[in-house]
């Protein structure tokens, strides 16, 4: 009896690793699939964006258009003269 109940745990594992291979192949052949493609793209692109506030205005924008500076991101380089610590304020 016990024999039977370990075959069966063991059948019962393998289903579950082969649906979950076989799904995996599913929504790799989707992701293929031209007419799925813009709408699966658009999943994927948002994800992979990074957005980063402007510590200046609060304006969101992706990573690779921001200006990094120690203090944080910045939109643009006015903002990032703005956005710098007191020291640079003197001047204005
Ligand atoms: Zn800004």
């Amino acid at each position: 009896m016990f024999r039977i109940l370990i075959v069966l745990i063991i059948l019962w594992i393998a289903w579950i690793l082969a649906r979950r291979h076989f799904l995996n192949l599913c929504r790799k052949e989707h992701s293929m699939d031209p007419s799925e493609k813009s709408d699966s793209t658009h999943h994927r692109i948002v994800p992979t964006v990074k957005t980063v506030q402007c510590v200046h205005c609060g304006l969101h924008l992706p990573e690779v258009e921001a200006i990094s500076s120690p203090h944080g991101f910045y939109c643009c380089r006015e903002h990032q003269q703005l956005g710098l610590p007191d020291e640079s304020r003197q001047s204005s």
